[in-house]
């Protein structure tokens, strides 16, 4: 980990983010001496869901009292970016486009608002393939720092064991619709997203 670490720490949800927000708020990654909690997720859909993804997350944030900040929701703009992609399964090529599109948008941020580093939770969850992550954010991130992190399970998880977060049950864009509401998705274990988690 280098140091004097500005970090953006792109999220897209509370249950995915919040060990790693706490870890961060406690000091726990070396090497980091500011942060701020980026939500930026045009691909959740439809907006009543957004709205309550991001309510949750900023909630969390002001409990703890760390830095936060909201990104656009331009759905149409990332449907365009995912285009003849929709019929693709999880994990498949159109959430290589779908990690890429939001860290550009991190990145942009970070150079804008004088941050040096990404680090993100979006590969948290049980459903997604941190590796695959990890390589969109290494091809998008060419000129900023990426650090992959890999945060405290067991901290995320004692957290949302006492929290009531609101859980979604599929990802977030609407190509990612469950047919079912899954049992699990009512446990510590199932933020069923995708963006990240639980
Ligand atoms: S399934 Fe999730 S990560 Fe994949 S494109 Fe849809 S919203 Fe993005």
């Amino acid at each position: 980990m280098p140091d004097n670490v500005k970090l953006v720490l792109l999220s897209c949800c509370a249950p995915c983010s919040a060990g790693a927000i706490k870890q961060l708020a406690d000091g726990g990654i070396s090497g980091v001496d500011d942060f701020v909690v980026l939500f930026y997720n045009p691909n959740i859909f439809p907006n009543e869901e957004y709205t309550k993804r991001m309510n949750e997350q900023i909630k969390y944030c002001e409990e703890l009292g760390v830095k936060y900040a909201v990104g656009d929701w331009d759905h149409d703009k990332w449907k365009n970016a995912v285009r003849g992609l929709e019929n693709e399964p999880e994990r498949g090529k159109r959430c290589d486009v779908c990690f890429a599109y939001r860290f550009a948008y991190a990145r942009n941020f970070a150079i804008k608002n004088g941050y040096n580093a990404i680090a993100s939770v979006l590969g948290v969850s049980k459903h997604k393939d941190q590796s695959q992550v990890d390589a969109a954010a290494k091809r998008e991130l060419v000129d900023i720092g990426y650090i992959p992190i890999r945060w405290d399970e067991n901290l995320r998880q004692a957290i949302n064991r006492v929290s009531n977060f609101y859980r979604q049950n599929y990802c977030g864009c609407e190509f990612s619709f469950r047919k079912k509401p899954q049992p699990a998705i009512l446990g510590i274990n199932g933020c069923e997203t995708g963006n990240g988690t639980l």
